[in-house]
């Protein structure tokens, strides 16, 4: 029998699955310093971010043929080296991207009427009437301009989003010049909305968009938005960043909120996770998540099963 470790946890759906197709699914968590001696016993390894497959492990586990990753990023495994020794790596890169562009939301909407200060000062004994008048200058997101920097797929579900509110998209992209984008009204309607989206460039969105947010790949390095980048935006922009920590610079945003350019910032993503900086943590115009972009239930079921879709399709149904 087929034997599969989920050493991440992988949703029951995924596992109701693989079951299903008659494999074995084991859900306990090995630590990563015993993976070594106990990983060879299994067929394949589905991980999130927290286990890392590199290329030691690898070595020790010549049995081992697929390693599938829920999500999208693959730093934390050595793709090339398993490749070269055979071993199929998959992943499921559309799977969250509806949950990721929500999120940019739910910071978007706090930043613009205080959630997450009310939520940090109110049970801390904030008076009522003064933070009331402290959070008297809300916003309004419809008829605000965004740009979006990535028009991929969590690009286009924010673009998406976006369109809905009443918002004006100005996206930029590396690649694609234009996308189509769909709004499918909730059932039972059958309208459906379509729009061409066209890209810019950076830097007429940087002096457009009264909010900014970016969904590109970022693996370190010189950051998408930096001090530059910020001179040449309107004042009181708001920046959100869902995509990686570093993507815009830290330095570059904390200076930007302190001279007041920047209005405010929504962060999941931190140069320095698990610890992000203090100075972040309890700032009033920064509203921050502990990198919860594909954290819903819908995300991680449709992460299950794709998972478990790609297994079942690499081994054949037992
Ligand atoms: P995608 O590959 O579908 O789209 C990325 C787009 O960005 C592409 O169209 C590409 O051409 C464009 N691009 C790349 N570099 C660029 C640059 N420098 N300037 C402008 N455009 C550029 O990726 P996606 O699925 O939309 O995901 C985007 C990122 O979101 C991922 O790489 C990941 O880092 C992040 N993410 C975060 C979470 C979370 O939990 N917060 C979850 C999933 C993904």
């Amino acid at each position: 029998m087929i034997k599969i470790l989920a050493n991440d946890g992988i949703h029951t759906d995924g596992i109701l699955l693989l079951e299903e197709a008659g494999f074995e699914v084991h859900t306990e968590k090995i630590p990563q310093d015993q993976l070594g001696k106990k990983l060879n016993k299994y067929d394949a390894i589905c991980v999130r971010s927290a286990t890392k497959v590199r290329k030691d492990l690898i070595d020790l586990c010549p049995n081992l043929k697929v390693i599938a990753r829920g999500g999208v990023g693959l730093d934390n495994i050595d793709v090339d080296y398993a490749v070269e020794k055979g071993i199929k790596v998959y992943n499921t890169p559309a799977a969250s991207s509806k949950s990721v562009a929500e999120l940019t939301f739910a910071h978007i909407f706090s930043l613009a009427r205080g959630l997450h200060i009310s939520n940090r000062e109110l049970p801390r004994g904030a008076d009522f009437k003064e933070l009331k008048k402290q959070l008297s200058k809300g916003f309004e997101v419809r008829g605000r301009t965004i740009g979006i920097i990535g028009l991929g797929r969590i690009g286009q579900e924010t673009a998406r989003i976006a369109v809905a509110l009443g918002m004006q998209v100005i996206p930029v992209d590396l690649i694609v010049d234009e996308a189509q984008v769909d709004i499918e009204l909730y059932k039972p309607s059958e309208v459906k909305l379509n729009l061409k989206l066209e890209t810019v460039r950076m830097k007429e969105m940087l002096s457009k968009a009264d909010i900014i947010s970016i969904h590109v790949p970022f693996k370190g390095g010189k950051a998408i938005l930096g001090t530059e980048e910020i001179g040449q935006m309107k004042d009181g922009v708001i920046l959100i960043n869902t995509a990686r920590g570093g993507a815009i610079d830290e330095d570059a945003l904390a200076n930007g909120i302190a001279t007041g350019k920047v209005r405010a910032a929504g962060i999941d993503v931190f140069m320095n996770e698990p610890s992000p900086r203090e100075d972040f943590l309890n700032h009033p115009n920064i509203s921050v998540t502990p990198h919860i972009g594909a954290s819903t239930d819908e995300a991680q079921a449709r992460i299950g099963m794709e998972l478990a879709e790609k297994i079942i399709d690499h081994f054949g149904a037992l």
